[in-house]
């Protein structure tokens, strides 16, 4: 279980929290800006990161007057030093220079919103310099939890989760400190091809699997959601954030995406945590956490939702659950094997070099081509994602 710092006292009324935002041109960075733009008192931004959208950056940088930005396409390095410049903003670029700027004095809190294995060493830089994580980049966690969780305990940061599913965690833990968890019960919308069969998934396009019924998010995340892979991801992201079995956390379709997610306590009472499926809350939970701001959200009203619906995932159509479940049964270097298959056989969906149900495919012949490691230490994980990338590439030129 999380242990709680007492975080409220590294606000400052007078200069707000610190924040670096790693991916901040993305879903997830532009709506935590919308979160930090409505509480100026309470935040400054003090580093933004993007992968290649320079001018969003160079906008963002000149409206919240961060000390550094980087950007990880080195080719667009000059423009955005360029533009920059006369603001006294710092500019950097490449990989490096993001997970070297977590370490910057004056952040308090890391919101790592970037996609993928890339935010890996960028949290490992944040916990060994002390920010506390807000996590949304729960690639980190699939492929490092135990490694992540430990040194996190070890300098005594907090792991806050940015996860809808895992806030509505997190915030049902409150005060339970002392009361075992019986299960978790993770909902999942089911996503655009809910109640579908392998027949009817056989030619859905990347245009179908785009269009996520409740949520709007990154294009990785989507089709992760389409396929299920993103609810094993969190499955594996429950495992480690709230040291829990794999057997003990369920997963539920709930169409609406209203009951965020619930916790099953040794009592059999259950704890669940309710709203609009607006990313905005968890996010603003995380960075100002443990505080509740007031904001103008929109409500959730009962009677608007009179038919709220919950049904068992079907693993059998949707392997890839099944394949996360494996995974995590497997442990030590199957979760990160599985992760750099699946962001390749994404990579290759959206480039439309595979078709929807062949990403399942890449999954099972990565998983059985990389030999597996028992406990991997963090350097062997970088080996086991570059080895599985080759392999899942190999298998993708096939098809
Ligand atoms: P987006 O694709 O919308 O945004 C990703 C951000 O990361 C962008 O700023 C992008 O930069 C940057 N980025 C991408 N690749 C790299 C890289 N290799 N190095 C550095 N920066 C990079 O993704 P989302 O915001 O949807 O998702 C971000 C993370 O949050 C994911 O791990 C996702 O699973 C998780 N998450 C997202 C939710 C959502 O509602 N969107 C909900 C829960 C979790 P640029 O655009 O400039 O190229």
């Amino acid at each position: 279980m999380i242990e709680k710092v007492p975080f409220s006292e590294t606000f400052d009324p007078g200069q707000g929290r610190g924040i670096a935002i790693l991916g901040s041109t993305g879903s997830i960075g532009t709506q935590a800006l919308d979160v930090v733009r409505a509480h100026p008192n309470r935040f400054r931004i003090e580093v933004l990161t993007a992968g290649r959208n320079a001018d969003l950056l160079i906008q963002q940088a000149i409206e919240f007057k961060p000390n550094a930005v980087a950007i990880a396409d080195q080719s667009q390095s000059q423009k955005v030093r360029d533009a920059l410049w006369e603001h006294n903003i710092k500019a950097y670029s490449g990989p490096d220079a993001i997970a070297q700027l977590v370490e910057t004095e004056g952040v308090d809190i890391v919101l790592t919103a970037l996609v993928g294995f890339a935010g890996l060493q960028p949290t490992m830089n944040a916990i060994a310099a002390g920010k506390h994580i807000a996590l949304a980049n729960k690639e980190t966690l699939v492929v490092a939890g135990e490694i992540v969780m430990r040194a996190a305990r070890e300098k005594g940061v907090d792991i806050l989760p940015v996860d809808s599913e895992h806030s509505a965690i997190f915030q049902c833990l409150a005060g339970e400190k002392h009361n075992p968890i019986e299960k978790l019960i993770l909902t999942a919308s089911g996503g655009p091809f809910r109640g579908r069969d392998r027949i009817s998934l056989a030619g859905v396009t990347k245009a179908q699997a785009l269009k996520h019924p409740n949520w709007d998010m990154g294009a990785k995340i989507t089709i992760d959601s389409a396929s299920l892979m993103n609810k094993g991801l969190e499955v594996i992201e429950a495992r480690w954030l709230f040291d829990v079995k794999a057997s003990d956390i369920d997963v539920i379709v709930h169409p609406q995406s209203i009951v965020h997610s619930c916790v099953q306590f040794e009592d059999g009472s259950i704890k669940a945590q309710l709203g609009l499926p607006d990313m905005k809350l968890p996010i603003q939970y995380a960075l100002g956490y443990p505080a509740r701001m007031k904001n103008d959200f929109p409500r959730f009203h009962f009677a608007a939702y009179p038919n709220l619906t919950f049904e068992e995932p079907d693993k059998s159509t949707f392997r890839n659950l099944q394949l996360a479940y494996d995974a995590l049964d497997a442990g030590g270097s199957a979760p990160c094997v599985l992760n750099a298959a699946n962001e390749m056989a994404v990579a290759a969906f959206l480039r439309d070099e595979l078709a929807f149900l062949e990403m399942s495919d890449v999954l099972e012949y990565t998983l059985n081509s990389v030999s597996p490691i028992g406990n991997p230490g963090l350097n062997q994980l970088f080996e086991l994602d570059r080895a599985a990338r080759a392999a899942a590439t190999e298998r993708i030129k096939q098809s």
